[in-house]
């Protein structure tokens, strides 16, 4: 299968790409190695600013992290496969890696899946070497 836009890694910064390439009718890969919705959904902005929100309303420790967990899992499910299928991306758990200038390889599939003609890199490691 051939794609218009290649996304490697699911964070913020990967589905913020993939959501504007799609409204912009590319066919988009997305590939992550780790959960879409990466560090801002899991572990960053979701559960602080929805701790932060519990403290200044003065809610028990023990129901903050209850209405962070909440939070997250709302979030996450607006951001899962199921979710992003429906949006028009195709989603792929691996690895990917540039192997030429102009193709990806998902690293567990063996094979090259994608062929772009622009790539948007999610995430802060570069996996073009
Ligand atoms: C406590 C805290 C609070 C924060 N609050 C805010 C806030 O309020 N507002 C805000 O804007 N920012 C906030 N941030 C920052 C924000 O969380 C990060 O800027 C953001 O999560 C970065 O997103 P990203 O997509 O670049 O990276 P990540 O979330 O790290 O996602 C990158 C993903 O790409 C995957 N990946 C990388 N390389 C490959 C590869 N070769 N193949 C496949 N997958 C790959 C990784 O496994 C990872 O899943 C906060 C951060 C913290 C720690």
């Amino acid at each position: 299968m051939d794609y218009d836009v290649v996304v490697i890694g699911g964070g913020a910064a990967g589905l913020a790409a993939a959501r504007t390439a799609v409204r912009r009718s590319a066919r988009v890969l997305l590939v992550s190695d780790g959960p879409v919705g990466g560090d801002c959904t899991f572990t960053g902005c979701v559960p602080s600013k929805t701790l932060i929100e519990a403290a200044a309303r003065g809610t028990p420790f023990e129901e903050a992290l209850a209405a962070v967990r909440g939070a997250v899992a709302v979030i996450a499910a607006a951001e899962d496969d199921a979710a992003l299928e429906r949006e028009g991306i195709a989603v792929v758990h691996d690895r990917a890696e540039f192997v030429s200038p102009r193709q990806v390889m998902v690293r567990g599939g063996g094979r090259a899946e994608a062929v772009h003609r622009r790539a948007r890199l999610g995430g802060g490691r570069c996996a073009c070497g």
